[in-house]
């Protein structure tokens, strides 16, 4: 159907959004008759996704019926896959979570094994929350890879033998109902809108093993033309003279190479520090060891040249670090915001907010059931719905 700004969709986004609270506000934000609006509304509160609750203030004339989104007219499940650990959850269509669960798996098991663990976490949180599988509309899911979004298939991930290619949304059939793949990083990243508020163009930062970036513009994620925008870990940095690091993509003095967590780890283990893990120098830095905190200032660095052409480019209202190294916190923020500051146009850094993540944990669930809400809540899901 034709996108027009009065369109179902358009109208039920307005009200969910906050931006109009009546048929009379509609028709003054969307240019629409009153009766195209008056028309589209009993529509969308015939199929209950719209209801009517109180008066608002009348100015002038009969005070006006409110409108109000009905958040309770289905839920989604959100599946949060990690590499050694999988959260799932139940949400309501506003991404309140009902009830959630988590549990350790191991990835490199295989789809099969993996998604049967996934399905037994579901039952469980439907359970729980006293809903039953066909109240689902929507199911989200972010993986630690890359995906072919269109077809919620793994492509290639590094990380998770065994999924390349793999249908994970056939893992939901018993639900009958659209189901959403994607990276977590960009997962992730609409996390953050329903974890900080209403900021619009927003960068989000991995730095954990490798590094990557969701890129939120205008409220949606932008996955380009292909699916991996936001893949920053390859860009190239300069080096000091002589040095060359060869990244595990082939190519030389890519970003991560240089400041993702392994070579955190291997630049402490050359400076002879006692470390086996990211996660030992990323404390050792926290309890004030001078050269791990050099090490994670010296990342911030690197990440915040690369970070200060995206701001050029891009001019977000904020970026969110994220990630097993952004749990380092002070020492890198320091070394990203040096960089970025002094590097970046003083139009686009004038109100730029740079800041680690406040619910890493929480990100990845809310930003799974946002992707499945923002999904089934689309304009041609909206004009099925109101076509049953
Ligand atoms: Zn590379």
């Amino acid at each position: 159907m034709a996108q027009t700004s009065a369109s179902a969709g358009t109208l039920l986004r307005h009200v969910r959004t906050g931006r109009a609270r009546s048929r009379a506000e509609l028709v003054a934000l969307t240019g629409a008759s009153r009766n195209t609006v008056s028309a589209r509304v009993d529509q969308l509160i015939a199929a209950n996704l719209l209801e009517e609750g109180g008066r608002g203030w009348s100015t002038g004339g009969r005070p006006p019926t409110l409108l109000q989104f009905n958040s309770r007219a289905g839920c989604v499940l959100a599946v949060d896959l990690g590499v050694t650990s999988v959260d799932v959850a139940v949400t309501d269509l506003s991404a309140q979570i009902l009830a959630t669960v988590g549990h350790p798996i191991d990835i490199a098991e295989g789809p099969g094994p993996v998604l049967a663990e996934v399905d037994r976490l579901a039952r469980q949180v439907l359970a729980e929350a006293g809903l039953t599988p066909a109240d689902v509309c929507a199911v989200g899911v972010g993986v630690p890879g890359p995906v072919e979004f269109s077809a919620g298939r793994p492509s290639h991930p590094p990380i998770m033998p065994g999924w390349h290619d793999y249908p994970i949304p056939s893992a939901f059939g018993r639900y009958e109902c659209p189901v959403y793949v994607d990276n977590d990083v960009n997962v992730m990243a609409l996390g953050e809108i329903g974890v900080g508020g209403s900021v619009q163009d927003l960068l989000v930062v991995k730095v954990g093993t490798g590094i990557g970036c969701g890129v939120i513009v205008d409220g949606r994620v932008y996955r380009g033309a292909q699916g991996s925008a936001g893949d920053i870990g390859h860009i190239y940095v300069a080096q000091p003279e002589g040095r060359t690091v060869v990244c595990r993509c082939g190519n030389e003095n890519c970003l991560e190479a240089i400041a993702g967590g392994g070579a955190l780890l291997r630049d402490a283990v050359a400076a002879g520090l006692p470390v086996t893990s990211t996660r030992d120098v990323v404390q050792l830095a926290a309890q004030g060891d001078g050269v791990s905190l050099e090490l994670v200032r010296n990342a911030g660095r690197t990440i915040g040249t690369v970070l200060a052409a995206l701001v050029n480019f891009f001019n977000p209202h904020r970026i969110v670090m994220t990630g097993g190294v952004a749990q380092a916190g002070v020492p890198l923020l320091a070394g990203i915001r040096e960089a970025v500051y002094r590097r970046s146009l003083p139009l686009a850094a004038r109100s730029l907010e740079i800041t680690v993540s406040e619910a890493p944990d929480l990100s990845g669930r809310l930003g799974a059931a946002l992707m499945a809400i923002e999904g089934f809540l689309d304009e041609d899901s909206v004009h099925q719905a109101i076509a049953r």
